[in-house]
């Protein structure tokens, strides 16, 4: 069973304890996901199990990593290297995983040119070689993309050239695409190793995880999405959403709720930014 080992590989998203409303139902979710990794990207890969979206369900969270670093504590040991928000500012930067996705990253793009927010998009190698003029049309309309793994493994349980690979085969194909190797990863699941970290960072990379969780990928309606995100989101909140998913998935909810996000955190008086410029006033902030 996949994902019965979970329990001993993965670190987590200590922040995402603070996030998820409902861990109970969460758990079950997580549970109810693991015998049906959905096979969506060219039928014989398993890869994007969709039904766990990026926030690892609560009983992995509660495992140990029985060896290495809990996330929390790569995040103090890293701080340069590994985010999780920005800084304590008016600002905050919306995140969108598992893109590109025909069903859902248009729409996406066209509610957030709509409403002139720039965001930013980790993509999964495997289906931007699939969709490459989604691809283009992210960076046509400003937005930021960063790398978020070949086929959407857990890095915890990859070696070290496993994961590489992951990282590395992506950023080819976005080097063809755009023109430019991204410099963010976010891990799917927000898992990464110790090991991992250090290599990134020895090679310049910024690891992006998040401190607001939508939960979309439990293709929740609209209302509860935008909730998830309006009561958590302050200063700083690296806000993780999703713009595609598996063959199961519908996240009509994250589409339709984006407009009110939007609204209503700019009345709150918040300026979108992408995750690079979020960087940027946190190294401003640091050098004051
Ligand atoms: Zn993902």
């Amino acid at each position: 069973m996949k994902r019965r080992q979970i329990g001993r590989a993965t670190l987590i998203l200590a922040l995402a304890l603070l996030m998820v409303s409902d861990p109970v139902s969460a758990g079950r979710s997580a549970v109810l996901a693991a015998g049906q990794p959905v096979a969506e990207i060219g039928g014989s890969s398993r890869e994007l199990n969709r039904q766990s979206g990026d926030a690892l369900p609560a009983a992995a969270r509660r495992q140990r990593r029985s060896k290495g670093l809990s996330l929390g504590q790569l995040k103090r040991k890293y701080p340069d290297t590994l985010m999780v928000q920005g800084p304590r500012l008016r600002i905050v930067a919306l995140t969108f995983d598992d893109v590109p996705d025909p069903r859902f990253t248009p729409q996406l793009l066209e509610v957030l040119r709509r409403n002139h927010v720039k965001a930013t998009f980790f993509v999964v190698g495997s289906r931007a070689e699939k969709h490459p003029r989604i691809i283009a049309q992210m960076v046509r309309d400003g937005h930021s993309i960063g790398n978020h793994s070949y086929n959407h493994p857990e890095f915890g349980r990859l070696s070290m050239p496993e994961f590489q690979s992951q990282i590395i085969r992506t950023e080819n194909i976005l080097r063809a695409q755009t023109g430019f190797k991204p410099r963010l990863i976010r891990p799917p699941y927000g898992d990464i190793s110790e090991p991992q970290v250090r290599w990134a960072r020895d090679r310049g990379y910024k690891i992006v995880n998040w401190n607001v969780d939508s939960l979309d990928w439990k293709s929740l309606p609209k209302t509860q999405v935008r909730n998830n995100i309006l009561a958590h989101a302050g200063k700083g909140a690296v806000i993780l959403q999703h713009g595609g998913g598996g063959q199961s998935s519908n996240l009509q909810g994250t589409i339709q709720a984006l407009p009110e996000v939007i609204r209503i955190l700019r009345k709150r008086g918040y300026t979108f930014v992408t995750v690079p410029q979020m960087l940027e006033y946190g190294g401003a902030q640091k050098s004051k």
